[in-house]
C-alpha cells in the first residue's frame, strides 16, 4: 500500500480512478489489524464514477465497504452498492434529553432501566408492539417517522428533529419483495440484539456552551440514547438486490477487485429500484426509532410522572443520499459514518440551520459517548460527513474466548454502570473492549474539524438485546 501523509491525522492512499482519503492516526495506518479495511477503502476506489473514497477513524472491516466509510460516486456516471450502505440499512442513533438531573435519577437508576427494558421489545425475536398489515407496512414504506407521528407516536415537533425529517424518497413500496415485507410485519417497534442498545446516560462534560444551549444540554442532566435500524426488512432488502445485481448485472460487475462491491449503475433501473427500496427501509428504520423514542418516554414517565423527554436529534449511519456539491450531483453512501453539515446549510431541518446539525457518536456500554456539532469544513473535505463510534476492535467470537459474562458484568459494576440484557452472550461480544477509543476518535474528527465536541455523555445504565 502506498501511503502518504497528508496532515497529522490525515492520509492518502494510492487507489485506482482516484486516491483514499484517511482520517485517523499514524497508530491505526501503520496498525496490521487495519490492513484489511484499509484495503477495502482502497477497493472503492477502482469502482465506476468514483469521486471520492474516504475512511473515518471509526473504520473496521465491513462487507465489501470498510465500516466507517463514505464512497462517493457521481449520480450520472457512477454507481450504487449495497454494500457501502450496509445490511442493516438506516442503522442509526437518536437522542433524547430529559428536564432530569444525575442526582434524581439516581436512587431510581434500577428501576428506571428495568422499567425501559420492559416496555421495548428487546432481543432476537421479539415482536413488535403493533400489528400491522401490509398495506399499512406500504406506507410506513413512503412515510417513515412522519407515519409514526400520524400514528399517536409522539409529536409533530420531532420531526425537525430526525435527519430528513423521517422521510426519505424516492420510495416506492411496490419496489420491496413479498419475503422483506413478511420480514418487516413482526420487527416494527423492536430494538434488535448485538450492537443496538438504549442507554441512560449524564452528560458529564460541555465543551461547547453555546451550541449546548441551542441543542438544550446542560451538565449532569440525564438523556437517552437509543442505537437500531431497519432490523430484518432492511437486511432482506440488501440480500434481494445484491442477488438481483448477481444475477443481473454480472458483467457489469466482473472486473471488481472483491466481488462484496457489487453494484448497479445509479442511473440503471436496477439502481434506481434499489435506490428506492433501499429508502423504503430507511423509512421503516426512522418510524422503527420514533416509536421506540415514545415507548422510552412512556417508561420514564412510569417513574418520573412529570418527566419532560424531548428528541435532540436522529441521525441515520448507514444510508446513501444524492446531494450536490459544488454543483455537482453525488450519490453518497455513508456507512457507519454520520452526516455532519455545517451552519447554514439549506438541507438542515430548520431548527437546526443557524447552528449546524447534531452529530451523535457512541462509545460503548462501559465508555463516554459524544454529541458533535456538523461543520463548514466536513462540506469542504468529506463531503459533509464524519465518524459514527469507535468502532470495532475486537470481533465477537474473539471476545467471546477471552471473556465472561462475569468478567463484563463485573468491570461496568465497578463503573457504577447498570445493564440489563437478553442474551449473556450479548454483553460479552459488546463488551466495551470489543471497541477501539472513543476519545481518540473523536479527537481526531474535532482536530481536523470536520465535527467539533459539544458535550460528553458517560453511561449510567445499558439496555442491550
Ligand atoms: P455500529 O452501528 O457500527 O454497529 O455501531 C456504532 C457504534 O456504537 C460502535 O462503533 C460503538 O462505538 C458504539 N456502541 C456499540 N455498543 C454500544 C453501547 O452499548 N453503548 C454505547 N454508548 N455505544 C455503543
Ligand atoms: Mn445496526
Ligand atoms: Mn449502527
Amino acid at each position: 500500500m502506498d501511503i502518504k501523509k497528508i496532515d497529522k491525522f490525515i492520509f492518502q492512499i494510492k487507489g485506482k480512478n482516484v486516491d483514499a482519503i484517511v482520517f485517523t492516526d499514524q497508530e491505526t495506518i501503520s496498525n496490521p489489524d487495519f490492513r484489511e479495511a484499509l484495503q477495502q477503502i482502497v477497493n472503492v476506489t477502482h469502482m465506476p464514477g468514483i469521486v471520492a473514497a474516504i475512511a473515518m477513524p471509526d473504520i473496521h472491516w465491513g462487507y465489501g465497504f470498510p465500516i466507517g466509510g463514505v464512497g462517493v460516486f457521481d449520480a450520472e456516471k457512477g454507481v450504487i452498492s449495497p454494500g457501502g450502505i450496509g445490511f442493516d440499512i438506516n442503522c442509526g442513533v437518536r437522542l433524547m434529553k430529559t428536564n432530569l438531573t444525575y442526582e434524581q435519577v439516581k436512587p431510581v437508576l434500577r428501576k428506571l432501566l428495568e422499567e425501559i427494558f420492559d416496555s421495548v421489545p428487546v432481543g432476537v425475536g421479539a415482536r413488535g408492539a403493533v400489528e400491522i398489515d401490509k398495506k399499512t407496512l406500504k406506507e410506513i414504506c413512503e412515510l417513515g417517522a412522519r407515519w409514526a407521528v400520524e400514528n399517536g407516536y409522539g409529536s409533530k415537533e420531532d420531526l425537525q428533529r430526525i435527519e430528513d425529517g423521517g422521510t426519505v424518497g424516492p420510495a416506492n413500496p411496490d419496489d420491496v419483495s413479498d419475503k422483506a415485507y413478511e420480514r418487516g410485519f413482526d420487527e416494527l417497534s423492536t430494538l434488535g440484539a448485538g450492537n443496538h442498545f438504549i442507554e441512560i446516560q449524564k452528560v458529564e462534560e460541555i465543551y461547547d456552551e453555546n451550541v449546548a444551549k441551542e441543542f438544550g444540554l446542560f451538565q449532569n442532566q440525564v438523556v437517552f440514547s437509543v442505537h437500531c435500524g431497519s432490523r430484518g426488512f432492511g437486511h432482506q432488502i440488501a440480500t434481494d438486490y445484491i442477488q438481483i445485481m448477481r444475477d443481473k448485472l454480472a458483467d457489469h460487475n466482473k472486473n471488481l477487485p472483491d466481488k462484496q462491491l457489487i453494484n448497479a449503475p445509479f442511473n440503471h433501473p436496477i439502481g434506481q429500484k434499489y435506490f428506492s427500496a433501499m429508502n423504503c427501509a430507511a423509512n421503516y428504520a426512522f418510524a422503527n426509532r420514533q416509536m421506540i423514542g415514545f415507548m422510552l418516554t412512556k417508561a420514564a414517565r412510569k417513574v418520573f410522572p412529570k418527566a419532560e423527554v424531548t428528541l435532540l436529534y436522529d441521525v441515520a449511519h448507514n444510508i446513501a443520499k444524492l446531494e450536490v456539491y459544488n454543483g455537482r450531483k453525488l450519490i453518497i453512501h455513508r456507512k457507519g459514518a454520520t452526516r455532519a453539515l455545517g451552519p447554514g446549510n439549506p438541507i438542515l431541518n430548520e431548527v437546526y440551520r443557524a447552528i449546524g446539525q447534531p452529530v451523535l457518536i457512541p462509545g460503548s456500554m462501559g465508555s463516554a459517548s459524544y454529541v458533535l456539532v456538523g461543520t463548514k469544513k466536513a462540506e469542504q473535505i468529506s463531503y459533509g460527513s464524519t465518524a459514527h463510534g469507535a468502532g470495532r476492535v475486537l470481533g465477537r467470537r474473539a471476545a467471546l474466548r477471552s471473556m465472561s459474562y462475569k468478567d463484563v458484568l463485573q468491570s461496568l459494576a465497578e463503573k457504577g454502570i447498570e445493564v440489563v440484557s437478553k442474551e449473556k452472550k450479548t454483553l460479552v461480544e459488546e463488551a466495551p473492549e470489543t471497541y477501539k477509543d472513543v476519545d481518540r476518535v473523536v479527537e481526531i474528527v474535532d482536530s481536523i474539524g470536520i465535527s467539533k465536541k459539544v458535550a460528553k455523555l458517560v453511561p449510567l445504565g445499558v439496555v442491550k438485546g
